[in-house]
């Protein structure tokens, strides 16, 4: 059985693990109602995207 001849570094070690990880989740404040949502989704606070109203929402 093949066997490594060197040992890898410690960065080459934690370049490998650099995606490795749950990066966490990007939030962007709704320009309507200042919530933190998702970027490039309608609002599930206010309906709005885009500075528009899509979905019709009571308060
Ligand atoms: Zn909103």
């Amino acid at each position: 059985m093949a066997v490594p001849k060197r040992k890898h570094s410690n960065a080459r070690t934690g370049s490998r693990r650099a995606h490795d990880f749950k990066k966490p989740a990007t939030l962007v404040s709704c320009p309507e109602c200042s919530k933190n949502i998702p970027p490039h989704v309608v609002c599930p606070n206010c309906g709005s995207y885009m500075g528009r109203r899509i979905v019709n929402q009571e308060g």
